[in-house]
Formats: C-alpha cells, structure tokens, sequence
C-alpha cells in the first residue's frame, strides 16, 4: 500500500455558519475511497458549538470541582453540560460523553478559538462525520470516508495523540480474529483499531497550535472488514471499575 498523506491548506479561520465540506473541497479533488479526517475543533466552530464563558452560569457542583483543580468554574460548568458520568474530579476532570467517549475536561477546548471563547465536542459525532460524508457526495460526487478527530491524552503514557470519535464509511476496527499469522497461528484477540491509528497521524500532520491545516485526506489506504464496538461495555472497561471502586473507599 503506497498511502499518500495531504494536509488540507488555506483553509480560513473557520466561524459559525461555514460550510466547512465545500471549503475543504474546493482546496481538495477526492477520490474514491479517500479518507478525509477533520479535527473536531473546526466542525464544532462551523456549527456553532462553541460558547462564550460569560454566557456561562456555573453552580454549585462546578464551583466545588473549580476550587480543587484551579480551574475557572465556568469552564468546568461547561465540562459538566457536556458529560453523561464523571468518572474522576481530581487533578482533572475525566468524564463520560453522551456518545461514549470517555475524555479529560469531555474534550472542551479553549485554544485555537478567540479569547473567552470555549469549543465543544460534537454532540453526536457519529452523525457528524455522516454529515460530511453525503456532503462531499453532492460535492465531489465521490465516496469520501470521514473521520472527525480529536486531541486526547491517555491512560498509562504521557503525550498526547489523536483519536477518532466519530467516522463513516468504515468500521472503526479491523478484526484480525480468525486470521492466520506468517507461521498459520490463528489470532485470537487482534482488534485493531484502525480509525485512531489514521486519526493519530492525521494529528501529527495537523499539529496544535497555529498551524492552521485542520484537515487531512489519506488516500490508498484500502479497505477492511471488523465492526463498531471500539468503547467497552462498563463491565468490560477495567479501569473505569477501578476508577469507580476507588470512589468507593
Ligand atoms: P482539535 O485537536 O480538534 O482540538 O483541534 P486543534 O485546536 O488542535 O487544531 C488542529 C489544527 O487545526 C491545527 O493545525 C490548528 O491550527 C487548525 N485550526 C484550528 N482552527 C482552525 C480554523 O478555524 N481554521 C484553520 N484554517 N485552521 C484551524
Ligand atoms: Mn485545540
Ligand atoms: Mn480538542
Ligand atoms: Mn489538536
């Protein structure tokens, strides 16, 4: 597979209202079977998911966090809207989104947006990422893959590196299982989760400061067969029980 990466340039700083599909189309010719990956910070500001602070009211349960992690309690107001279960308070707030993604501060965002300004995840990003898909369809007329990204950081390791948290026209994981190895061993467990991995370089191209090159289109890089359950059940996900016997004690 000879993949070829292309970082979207000349984009404009992106404001509610934009259409964020077509501008990133007239920079781009697809292809069929290209994978356009889109950070979430610029489909939230075109759709006007974002707010300005001093809109934000924060109570009591906001204003308790705020005092422990030195945070303005408005932005952790907003944290709290945007977030189904808060899994950890202290020293950050790790919580549960609506769509299942699990994230530090529920992925809200102050950079790369005006002064008091704050960017929220997509509420549905699945949808999202649909959204664009059947954009560039009516666009481009091409069958165009989307995968909208976001920088996150990780359990076990310091840095942080992109994830998906919403794609379409793929499934999110390859599923090796019932593969053979180099030697014929049948893989038992292989599940690999092939949208963060094109996500995690799709960051690395992006960059996080002023770069300015929020989209990125990889083109070649075939197709696979797996399916969608890339967040684990509550039973399943061993450290968010230990997260939760530890509030226990
Ligand atoms: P996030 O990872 O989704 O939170 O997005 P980042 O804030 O890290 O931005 C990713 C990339 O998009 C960086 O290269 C930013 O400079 C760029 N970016 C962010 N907002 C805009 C915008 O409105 N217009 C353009 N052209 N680039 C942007
Ligand atoms: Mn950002
Ligand atoms: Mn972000
Ligand atoms: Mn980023």
């Amino acid at each position: 597979m000879d993949i070829q990466v292309l970082g979207v340039r000349g984009l404009p700083l992106i404001h509610e209202g934009d259409d964020l599909s077509g501008l990133i189309a007239e920079r781009v010719t697809f292809e069929d079977g290209d994978i356009l990956c889109i950070a979430s910070s610029v489909y939230s500001k075109a759709k006007g998911y974002t707010r300005r602070l001093t809109d934000i009211v924060p109570g009591e349960q906001a204003e308790r966090i705020a005092s422990g992690t030195q945070e303005d309690p408005r932005f952790v107001q907003a944290v709290i809207d945007s977030s189904s279960e808060i899994l950890l308070e202290y020293p950050f707030i790790l919580s549960e989104l609506p769509s299942g993604h699990i994230g530090v501060r529920a992925g809200v965002d102050h950079s790369n947006i005006e002064d008091g300004m704050i960017i929220y995840l997509p509420p549905d990003p699945m949808a999202a990422a649909e959204e664009v898909r059947d954009a560039l369809r009516d666009i481009s007329g091409r069958d165009v893959r989307v995968i909208i990204t976001d920088t996150c950081g990780r359990a076990f390791r310091r840095g942080q590196t992109g994830i998906a948290i919403g794609w379409s026209g793929m499934t999110a994981i390859n599923d090796y299982r019932g593969d053979t190895d180099l030697f014929g061993h049948v893989l038992e467990i292989t599940e690999e989760a092939v949208v963060d991995e094109i996500a995690a370089f799709a960051n690395f191209v992006m960059g996080e400061s002023h770069q300015g090159v929020p989209a990125v289109v990889f083109r070649n890089c075939g197709r696979w067969k797996g399916h969608d359950a890339v967040y684990f059940t509550p039973k399943e996900d061993i450290i968010r029980c230990a997260l939760k016997s530890m509030e226990k004690t």
